[in-house]
């Protein structure tokens, strides 16, 4: 084997982490989601939730002001802890009660497009990636998913024993699971505090420090997240010099704004920045982005787009991505059963 093809191995091995924000769940849903809730993020939040009165009848004035802004304002004032109960209350509600459309979405995509070396990472505390993960479920081989600001469909053990779905039982003492708590917008996010939060953290600390591929969408890396973007950066940086690897911004945001935001993470050039997921890496090669990426920077072979099909029903899908799971099934087992 010469080195490139033993590099090449190694590299196939190595996971592509996605970073999801709030830009994310709304590109998937633009029009709203299947309940048709419009998704909100932190500059619209208070609006589209409808926290308005709420607020008002407290005495706070939210017009043109950002969510994270307000709730920082709640947290230093004793005297609106009753306020700040119900403000949290009131958005959960409207989280927990998001729905997934009955057909497959960005989210299905997303998931079944990347494998189970691989990553995704949300900052959004709405379902969508957990019931995504759900229904996709029966076809296995799907990546890894954290939940770095905790999220309305999980839930926790009261004695720590472990996580799982709100709604299940604990596997070890058979209790109810309690909803994990959501990780409010304050500048000292305080990650290891939480035991779920932090093992997500830990997670993605691991998967980051060994990721071939990084691709950030729809998060804005916003000031009350100081925290999250300097670990991020820790854990990039931790163990490689990073020569070869690739970073994805997908994002509407203006191109030069995003590029000052992420400038701690890219190597010379090896970043690009796009405006919608199906322009991304893993939707033009589902399941194959870093063997595509790697062709076309190291091989220099540009590899043809095997886009997933975006308006394929469940069946149509699960028959799309047939060959490629089973292409990975074959290549797990022992070569001499390789027939
Ligand atoms: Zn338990």
């Amino acid at each position: 084997m010469t080195h490139e093809e033993l590099a090449n191995l190694e590299m196939e091995k190595r996971p592509h982490v996605v970073i999801l924000g709030a830009g994310a769940s709304r590109a998937a849903f633009p029009n709203g989601d299947g309940s048709g809730r419009q998704i909100p993020v932190m500059n619209d939040l208070v609006r589209l939730t409808g926290l308005g009165d709420m607020l008002e009848s407290a005495g706070i004035e939210w017009r043109h002001r950002n969510f994270e802004e307000l709730y920082a304002e709640l947290r230093t004032d004793g005297a609106s802890q009753e306020t700040t109960v119900a403000v949290e209350q009131h958005i959960r509600s409207y989280f927990e009660a998001m729905q997934l459309p009955g057909w497959p979405c960005l989210y299905d995509h997303l998931l079944l497009s990347l494998r189970s070396k691989d990553v995704i990472a949300t900052f959004n505390w709405d379902p969508f990636l957990m019931d995504a993960y759900r229904r996709n479920a029966h076809h296995r081989q799907l990546p890894h998913v954290l939940f770095l600001h905790g999220c309305v469909r999980a839930g926790i053990c009261r004695v720590e024993h472990g996580a799982g779905w709100l709604g299940h039982d604990c596997r070890v003492c058979g209790a109810p699971l309690e909803p994990v708590p959501l990780l409010w917008p304050i500048k000292e996010k305080k990650y290891s505090e939480q035991r779920f939060i932090a093992e997500q953290w830990h997670n993605l600390g691991v998967a980051m420090e060994n990721a071939f591929m990084l691709t950030i969408f729809g998060y804005a890396a916003p000031s009350s997240d100081e925290e999250a973007v300097s670990l991020m950066k820790q854990a990039w940086w931790k163990v490689r010099n990073r020569e070869i690897e690739q970073i994805e911004l997908i994002n509407i945001a203006p191109r030069q704004e995003l590029l000052t935001s992420w400038d701690a993470f890219f190597t010379r050039d090896h970043y690009e920045v796009r405006k919608d997921f199906y322009e991304s890496w893993s939707a033009r090669h589902p399941r194959r982005s870093c063997e595509a990426c790697w062709d076309q920077f190291m091989e220099i072979h540009v590899r043809a787009d095997s886009a997933i099909p975006r308006d394929a029903d469940f069946t149509q899908l699960a028959d799309w991505f047939r060959p490629l799971l089973e292409a990975e099934r074959v290549a797990m087992l022992p070569e001499d059963q390789q027939v």
